[in-house]
């Protein structure tokens, strides 16, 4: 076990080294949001899947409404009418026009579509019968107003690549695609539990010396919020044989990660070391990273373990800072990907020669990014936390940084939400 306090990067290069992508299985696709992909998409066939009008119009030969204006309107033959979804259509000659409406085939013989807004019949044509001439005030050149076959995704083209985290919007084209059920890796299974004697439930009341669990709540959802299945194992008291038995239905659940808090530092009743130690192995526990210096890494029966500290913004900090990482490595994702962004101090900052994680808001002004530290940044006080939109990171040796000094800020909806790098 290492005694030494390694750098952050280390730390996580370290940890990364005992985690890999999940066997992939397939889903369906309501399912699939947040998901990997574990294999690359390619378009089977065209996006769309043949040419069809942009507009409510009618499809023409663009040389037919070259004389057509304002003024001087064009007469054209309607000679059928197609719509959505129709698959039987007439062909467009010379000095004809049919009548088509939006996401329908684009019949033979026509180039072009005049939308209705250029033609004397203007308005809205539901209900509308057919007529037997179009006058045409708007000429149009060949390809206007229509979609051509695979003008979105050409056939064979790779439109998804494999460890991309899907969105609606990959979702949306995947069922465009015909692709129901994706290959993509699994989902980690990640049990969270609380250390401490003084912690109660949220529902119940408070008693004396006592405060509440935060952080199994937080961690939970921040796991949640990355795609893991999540198994709350509770409060532990401050007792290894409690953490033992608490620790035992992860074992039974099979838990790819277990997450715990507090009970890691120096204190008379910090046992988690202990028990992790007892049962497993323990790889390092100090790392040189503000908040959050007591963050132990082990593995507790087979299944890996990260001991995060106590305060609740600390777990939380630490969460983002190695958790995320770890998840994202087992879902079959990019461990480094996040929204980064170079920020500028509004005001001094001063910081304690860690690795240091600030609570801050970002906002964008005429010249750049500027950045304001939202308070206290103790590390029990979750409110700077819930008021900031970003942590800024200052080097580890920087002690002081003058108004103006450049940093950089993880963008914090990025690292508890679904959003991300596309
Ligand atoms: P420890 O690492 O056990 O010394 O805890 C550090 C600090 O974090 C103490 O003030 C604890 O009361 C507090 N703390 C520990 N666990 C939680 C939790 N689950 N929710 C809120 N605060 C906690
Ligand atoms: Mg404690």
């Amino acid at each position: 076990m290492s005694m030494e306090l390694l750098s952050v990067s280390e730390a996580l290069e370290r940890m990364l080294t005992h985690f890999h992508p999940l066997p992939p299985e397939r889903c369906d696709l309501l399912d699939c949001l947040g998901r990997h992909l574990a294999q690359d998409v390619v378009a089977s066939a065209a996006l769309p899947p043949f040419a069809s009008s942009a507009m409510d119009g009618y499809a023409v030969r663009a040389e037919d409404t070259r004389a057509a204006s304002e003024n001087g309107t064009v007469r054209l033959r309607v000679v059928g009418d197609v719509a959505a979804g129709e698959s039987d259509l007439p062909q467009v000659g010379p000095g004809e026009a049919v009548r088509v409406m939006t996401g329908a085939p684009l019949p033979e013989g026509a180039d072009a579509v005049v939308p209705v807004e250029g033609t004397r019949e203007g308005g809205a044509l539901a209900g509308k019968p057919l007529a037997a001439e179009v006058e045409i005030t708007r000429a149009v050149s060949a390809g206007d107003y229509l979609r051509p076959a695979g003008g979105d995704v050409g056939a064979g083209h790779v439109v998804l690549r494999a460890g991309h985290r899907l969105r609606p919007q990959d979702i949306g084209m995947l069922a465009a695609l015909g692709v129901a059920q994706p290959l993509v890796y699994g989902r980690p299974r990640v049990a969270v539990l609380s250390s401490g004697d003084e912690l109660l439930e949220p529902w119940e009341p408070l008693k004396p010396a006592h405060i509440r669990d935060a952080n199994s709540y937080a961690l939970a959802s921040a796991a949640r919020a990355l795609g893991a299945e999540v198994l709350r194992l509770g409060i532990a008291r401050d007792d290894p044989q409690d953490l033992r038995q608490k620790l035992g239905r992860a074992v039974e659940a099979e838990a790819n990660l277990i997450i715990s808090s507090a009970g890691v530092s120096m204190g008379a009743y910090d046992f988690v070391r202990q028990v992790v130690e007892s049962q497993g192995e323990l790889y390092f526990w100090r790392i040189n990273i503000r908040p959050g210096k007591p963050l132990l890494f082990g593995a507790y029966a087979g299944i890996p373990f990260m001991g995060l500290p106590g305060n609740p913004v600390s777990a939380l900090v630490t969460f983002e800072v190695f958790v995320r990482p770890v998840l994202l490595r087992m879902s079959g994702g990019d461990p480094f990907d996040r929204d980064r962004v170079q920020v500028r101090l509004e005001g001094a900052v001063e910081s304690d020669g860690r690795e240091s994680y600030l609570r801050a808001r970002v906002w964008g002004a005429r010249d750049g990014l500027i950045a304001r530290l939202t308070g206290s940044q103790d590390s029990g006080v979750l409110s700077s936390l819930i008021a900031a939109n970003a942590l800024l990171i200052i080097p580890a040796g920087v002690r002081r940084l003058e108004p103006g000094s450049r940093v950089e800020a993880w963008l914090l909806p990025a690292c508890v939400g679904w959003s991300g790098k596309g």
